[in-house]
């Protein structure tokens, strides 16, 4: 069991004038759209996932519009430079909002490799709410002092928006968009979708206890940061987002349905 559990899904070799690294982007890219999908975390043809081109830096590989989530495959992303220009040949083309502050993303912070971006009911709900996410459970718990805020400003055309999504991400990966929805950001891909996932679930279980209308049990701060010190201790940072998750993942979006390898 604990060889499989190393396991890693087969990718066949890309294009001949795709880089390794660029393709294990697409792949793994591909697989995380296709898992989000299964979990019904995509809205039709809109909101965006990409990865940065670890042997081309100043590039990101993205999902373009007109295609949905469970269409996805390694060769239908768009690879883009930060500057707006996209420089795969495709008749499809990025979304201008997701295009801008995901390259901007990338460009103020070197340290971050992934980007993920969903309106999920849930995240939604939460993000419109006064009070922030509340510590109700152990994952919540864990998710305390860790979840930024950013304020509604329209579409997420205008230029100058993106540093300022940045400027109040800080040091955190996730990050609610005020009355809008979630963004998680990682070194990997593996480490951003692990994020989302603690993230979608801790707002599920806020809004089914909301409706509860019952009286609730908020978990104090000093038994929050206990709860994290014990989980840190255990955690493996040298592979960031959980190894063992994220190739979990890969081996449902394989299952699923293998196409998204192409
Ligand atoms: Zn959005």
């Amino acid at each position: 069991m604990d060889e499989f559990a190393h396991q890693e899904i087969a990718v066949p070799i890309g294009p001949a004038d795709v880089s390794a690294e660029e393709w294990n982007a697409r792949v793994d890219l591909a697989a995380a759209f296709r898992v989000a999908a299964h979990f019904g975390w995509n809205d039709t043809i809109y909101n965006h996932f990409s990865a940065r081109v670890v042997d081309a830096p100043a590039t990101m590989v993205m999902n373009p519009m007109g295609i949905d989530w469970h269409e996805v495959t390694a060769s239908s992303l768009i690879k883009s430079d930060f500057e707006g220009n996209d420089l795969s040949d495709s008749p499809l083309a990025l979304a201008p909002a997701g295009r801008n502050f995901h390259s901007a993303i990338f460009r103020l912070r070197p340290d971050i490799g992934c980007v993920l971006h969903i309106h999920p009911v849930a995240g939604v709900v939460v993000s419109a709410l006064e009070e922030p996410l509340l510590p109700i459970d152990q994952s919540s718990a864990l998710l305390q002092g860790k979840v930024s805020y950013h304020g509604y400003e329209g579409l997420a055309e205008e230029a100058d928006e993106g540093p300022r999504i940045v400027d109040d991400l800080g040091e955190n990966r996730l990050l609610i968009m005020r009355n809008h929805g979630l963004l998680t950001v990682g070194r990997t891909i593996g480490e951003a979708f692990a994020g989302m996932h603690m993230l979608v679930d801790a707002c599920e279980a806020q809004v089914r206890l909301f409706a509860t209308g019952r009286q609730v049990s908020v978990l104090p701060q000093d038994l929050c940061r206990r709860v994290q010190e014990q989980v840190a201790r255990r955690r493996d940072d040298a592979t960031p987002g959980g190894g063992l998750e994220w190739r979990m993942y890969r081996r449902l979006a394989l299952r699923l349905d293998p196409g998204f390898r192409t």
